[in-house]
């Protein structure tokens, strides 16, 4: 039955809509200088779990940047579970990153926890990164879809994809369209990890939605020995990218420095996952 004036009518029974492939069926691919998140590229976002200090980050970077990563990232704004850990550098926090893309023309990815955050690390960072802990946030989901830059949504502890999918959709149905999601392992039973790497989220999500999807094996594992072996696993799934959490000296993080990897073992977790992404070819709808 025709309608005048309506060209196309799509049926759309789900809760997310937009995110979704009833909406759009092809892929969405997020572009930046130099890669693609979602294109088929292997994004790989690598750097401590906080910003500590300039030459922390600058050694660390310059080690990610040579073993190949894309993107710096590291937390100015840190969401700590106690109120008496580090809480970040905040602002000043934000100076280094903007000092480490400067010098080392890696992209920056990091956190804003709250409104008054985002307004400052939209300024600087060429992903905003929207934590575990805030994704069912939403109001800050609402005000990051008004956002210029693109966001990293992670999947909170114990959402479930649909619950995962309709947060991105406070996001989109703000306006902004570039977001990327990203599995970090959900809360279980297990005590043999932080968190259990849920990795069949990958093809869950590549089936209903046509957002690119990456998984960070470090908030998952929450253990250094864990986390090159899920990074294989991941790009074996068909993640469309990797963030891991690298320290130039772990055992003096200020945060999550059992998880952190040291430079040499990133160099070889980037050795490997290169060869794996060129056998894999991604799952599409
Ligand atoms: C992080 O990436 O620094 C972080 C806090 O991760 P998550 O929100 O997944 O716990
Ligand atoms: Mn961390």
């Amino acid at each position: 039955m025709a309608l005048d004036g309506v060209k196309e009518a799509i049926r759309v029974s789900k809760p997310y809509k937009m995110v979704s492939r009833d909406f759009k069926e092809e892929d969405t691919a997020v572009e930046f200088e130099g890669v693609t998140i979602g294109g088929g590229d292997l994004a790989v976002m690598a750097g401590p779990c906080a910003v500590e200090s300039l030459e922390q980050c600058l050694e660390t970077a310059r080690a990610v940047k040579a073993a190949g990563a894309h993107f710096f990232r590291g937390g100015a704004y840190k969401p700590r579970t106690s109120p008496y850990s580090f809480q970040g550098l905040e602002e000043k926090g934000l100076e280094i990153l903007n000092a480490v893309r400067e010098e080392t023309g890696l992209l920056i990815v990091t956190e804003a926890i709250d409104h008054e955050s985002l307004a400052l690390v939209e300024q600087v960072a060429d992903i905003v990164q929207i934590g575990a802990r805030n994704m069912q946030n939403f109001s800050l989901l609402k005000r990051a879809g008004r956002s210029p830059k693109p966001i990293l949504l992670k999947r909170g502890m114990s959402a479930t994809i649909e619950e995962l999918l309709m947060a991105a959709e406070y996001i989109t149905s703000e306006g902004n369209q570039r977001i990327i999601l990203c599995e970090r392992g959900v809360r279980t039973f297990a005590d043999h990890s932080r968190n259990t790497l849920d990795l069949s989220a990958v093809p869950a999500v590549q089936a209903v939605s046509h957002l690119p999807i990456i998984v960070d094996p470090s908030h998952a594992a929450g253990r250094r020995e864990q986390v090159l072996p899920l990074a294989r696993a991941a790009v074996g799934v068909g993640a469309d990218g990797l963030m891991v959490e690298v320290h130039c000296d772990p055992t003096s993080a200020l945060s999550d420095g059992p998880q952190s990897l040291y430079p040499a073992q990133f160099e070889q977790l980037m050795c490997e996952v290169t060869k794996l992404a060129a056998l894999v070819s991604k799952v599409s709808s």
